[in-house]
């Protein structure tokens, strides 16, 4: 049943990226991404998130059809395809409004309009918020992604940054637009424990480079991989997420949930 399950998801997930890279150097994707970035003065005023939502509700809601249009042959699972077309049919302005309330709070719409808004806005949110500078951590240190505001869905402890004592430095990634923001290594993203007997890394059997770390206070994880481990230098933080489900799996049998929503999730 596991390795099932991570095969669909993995499958979909592929599906999604490889349409979204489709979409990536289309004209009308990448003017919605330049104006949805270029608010230069939020960012000299310290606003966040840093990208223009207001901007992008309407792109993405046009895109939708395109998106449902390019996945619903690909045998998604069933419910997800019937829900694609009936998002389809409804009106710009019906979807749009769906589209605004997303951006506002992932969790305010259903999962499946969610995954569906969600293929659909990548392209335009990836690439403005690629366009744009990573804050540096004197600017922003919250869990929530300074580009678009979304929930981290994966963090990544990446190489030692070089500098004298810094030691090993934690990104959060952007489960929205990809983008990745510095994060202290022992706080939680979703409650902001820091006390250190409250947080457990779980490292599975066999699979070196990925771990869930554990908040007690909250019972909610998150999934880190360690790009200093042998062999993890190909990691895709959003793909691999996906190809390790059964950690996911298994931390559901033990009462912890993530905090946020699954690109999968549907
Ligand atoms: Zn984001
Ligand atoms: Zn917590």
């Amino acid at each position: 049943v596991v390795s099932t399950a991570a095969e669909e998801a993995l499958r979909l997930t592929c599906a999604v990226l490889q349409h979204q890279l489709s979409r990536m150097d289309d004209a009308t994707v990448a003017a919605a991404a330049a104006l949805a970035a270029s608010s230069d003065q939020r960012r000299r005023t310290g606003r966040y998130p840093l990208l223009d939502l207001a901007a992008v509700a309407e792109p993405v809601a046009a895109e939708m059809p395109r998106t449902v249009a390019a996945l619903v042959p690909l045998a998604l699972p069933e419910q997800l395809a019937v829900d694609g077309r009936e998002l389809q049919t409804r009106g710009l302005q019906a979807r749009r409004e769906l589209v605004e309330a997303w951006l506002d709070d992932v969790g305010q719409v259903d999962r499946r309009a969610a995954f569906w808004i969600g293929a659909a806005a990548g392209p335009i949110l990836e690439s403005a918020a690629a366009s744009i500078g990573t804050p540096d951590r004197s600017k922003w240190a919250g869990p929530s992604c300074p580009f678009c505001g979304g929930w981290p869905r994966v963090s990544v402890i990446a190489e030692e940054s070089g500098e004298f004592m810094a030691g090993s430095p934690r990104f959060l990634v952007c489960g929205r637009c990809a983008g990745w923001w510095s994060f202290a290594r022992a706080t939680c993203p979703n409650c902001r424990e820091d006390d250190p007997r409250k947080m457990a890394a779980h490292i599975a059997a066999g699979r070196r480079g990925v771990r869930l770390d554990v908040c007690d206070t909250c019972s909610t994880y998150i999934k880190t991989f360690d790009l200093r481990v042998e062999g993890s230098a190909d990691v895709v933080p959003l793909v691999d997420d996906v190809a390790s489900v059964a950690l996911d799996l298994w931390a559901d049998s033990r009462g912890w949930h993530r905090s946020s929503v699954s690109l999968a999730g549907a």
